[in-house]
């Protein structure tokens, strides 16, 4: 990246407020009880799409890493996936019958740890998915492994079972930093994997890493980023740590004298972001970097880059479909989102084959909102008249306040807003969610915005 220009301290801190990530609009606090099986049924009927993605989550994990807010179940107990798989397997069945339609572009696992589950678990798991779904030759299969304990024979394993992508939780590689996180891990293991990642032919290699954790110095994380380059992974997620204890009760154990301020954390960020571009990489939305010739880079260059709840992705025009505890869905206009809880999830799909317990169906409002928040996130640049046809609306009109509550963005040049186009310029792409909030209509709710994470 030619010119670093995101970086002013004074407009940053000025717009540090919490804000959400937008992988939906609106967001799953949205959400709510009323919506049911039967309106997702609905959903499923009227979608206009016919490739899915498929999630796959596999909630536990051997041990707790503090900073964690994901779904999870930490246990040593290996006993416990046969039943959780045994249930798993009665919602794939019951889910497959609505999706005969669809193939399969995309399938990810995640978690918790996908890699708690034993080689012959992750087999019978593959087996079971494609005997139910179709899926396409080419499908991008990923999943999310934890270094920690598993064997660099897990890698021919997943290959040999047809997963092309891998995802690594790097973090950081600092012995004191993981002390203090409770994620002590071998950094030469991790090397190691990714080499037998690659000679077994995993298409692409993505490692996880984050900054804000306790005793993060800029000197310190020099360290691991420069081992990243080392690495030589395809694509580098950098994730900001949000420590919202009230939340997440294992993050009460980061106390915060041990957590950088904001302006340390301002300078984590700003060195990570210059060094992973210095070394090659193309700065994608908000948080990810891949090699220039990475699908994703082409994708954002070409303007078409896509976001889901995993994330970035180049598939656009495809179906959600998730599967197991806590997942969530996005079908056609609607999304819905499992039980969190395991007895409450092995109770529904037990009684009915299915675990939803909420959701929400998208008002068209919801829709023209939810397409410009789309569109400004990926590729931080929103056709107007594209909106106006798909809608049939006049935006100027529709927007007329949002456009108004833009100013203050204008005035700091962070983007441009003429009668075709909103182009948010490099200074604006660090704030490109503050940005998106001025056309978020839940955002009004003041007592959402203390849910989310601060935009750094
Ligand atoms: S960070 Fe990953 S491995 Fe650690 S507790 Fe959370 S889900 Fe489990």
């Amino acid at each position: 990246m030619k010119n670093l220009q995101f970086f002013n301290a004074k407009l940053l801190s000025k717009y540090n407020v919490s804000g959400p990530r937008y992988t939906s609009y609106p967001t799953a606090l949205e959400f709510t009880e009323k919506f049911d099986n039967d309106e997702l049924n609905k959903a499923i009927k009227n979608s206009p799409n016919n490739g899915l993605s498929l999630y796959v989550h596999i909630p536990f994990c051997h041990r707790l890493c503090y900073y964690c807010g994901c779904n999870k179940v930490v246990t040593r107990q290996q006993g416990k996936t046969e039943t959780y798989l045994a249930f798993l397997e009665k919602e794939i069945r019951s889910r497959a019958e609505y999706f005969k339609d669809y193939t399969i572009k995309q399938m990810h696992w995640g978690g918790g740890t996908p890699t708690f589950l034993s080689y012959q678990q992750i087999s019978h798991l593959v087996s079971l998915l494609k005997a139910n779904f179709n899926l396409a030759d080419d499908a991008e299969i990923s999943i999310e492994v934890d270094p920690r304990e598993i064997e660099l024979e897990m890698a021919d394993h997943l290959r040999s079972v047809g997963f092309n992508r891998i995802s690594i939780g790097v973090q950081d590689i600092d012995p004191k930093v993981q002390k203090a996180i409770n994620r002590e891990q071998s950094t030469d293991f991790i090397c190691a994997l990714i080499e037998r990642a690659k000679d077994v032919g995993f298409k692409s290699i993505n490692i996880d890493l984050i900054y804000g954790l306790p005793f993060q110095s800029v000197a310190s994380f020099s360290k691991t980023l420069d081992k990243v380059k080392e690495m030589d992974p395809h694509r580098i997620s950098l994730f900001s740590y949000a420590h919202l204890p009230s939340r997440f009760s294992s993050q009460r154990k980061l106390r915060d004298e041990w957590l950088p301020n904001v302006e340390q954390k301002f300078a984590l960020m700003k060195h990570s972001i210059e060094t992973l571009c210095s070394f090659g990489y193309e700065f994608i939305g908000m948080d990810h970097f891949a090699k220039p010739d990475d699908e994703l880079a082409v994708a954002q260059r070409e303007g078409v880059l896509h976001r889901n709840f995993q994330g970035y992705t180049t598939l656009g025009e495809c179906d959600l479909l998730g599967l197991g505890v806590s997942s969530i869905s996005a079908i056609g206009n609607a999304y819905s989102q499992n039980k969190k809880e395991l007895k409450a999830y092995y109770q529904a799909v037990d009684a009915a084959g299915h675990a939803v317990e909420k959701g929400l169906t998208l008002n068209q409002d919801d829709l023209i909102r939810g397409a410009v928040i789309h569109q400004l996130m990926c590729n931080l640049y929103l056709d107007k008249e594209q909106i106006n046809d798909q809608y049939n609306i006049d935006f100027d009109s529709y927007f007329t306040d949002e456009i108004q509550q833009l100013k203050t963005f204008i005035d700091d040049d962070l983007l441009v807003n003429t009668n075709q186009y909103i182009k948010i310029d490099q200074a604006g792409r660090l704030l490109v969610r503050n940005i998106c909030m001025s056309f978020d209509a839940y955002m009004k709710a003041q007592v959402s915005q203390q849910r989310f994470s601060r935009v750094i």
